[in-house]
């Protein structure tokens, strides 16, 4: 399976913390909780299901999963 690759919309984002309950392997918040963190912006195929769930659970939808081609 290809990587992917995981992007999210500054401007949306209310770092609400989903993604990083979600997905704390590739996402996190900074330790005032100001400020989004992407730990992994290249997505490996065993985190996969976790960018997925963060990606749908979004409730800004302020993040994009897109797969690498080739
Ligand atoms: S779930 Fe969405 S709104 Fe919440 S911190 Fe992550 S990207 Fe931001």
């Amino acid at each position: 399976m290809a990587d992917a690759t995981v992007e999210v919309n500054r401007d949306t984002c209310i770092v609400s913390g989903m993604c990083a309950s979600l997905a704390p392997d590739i996402f996190d918040i900074d330790d005032d909780g100001t400020r989004l963190e992407i730990l992994r912006p290249t997505v490996p195929p065993e985190l996969m299901d976790d960018a997925r769930s963060a990606e749908a659970c979004c409730p800004v939808s302020a993040i994009t999963v897109t797969i690498e081609e080739g």
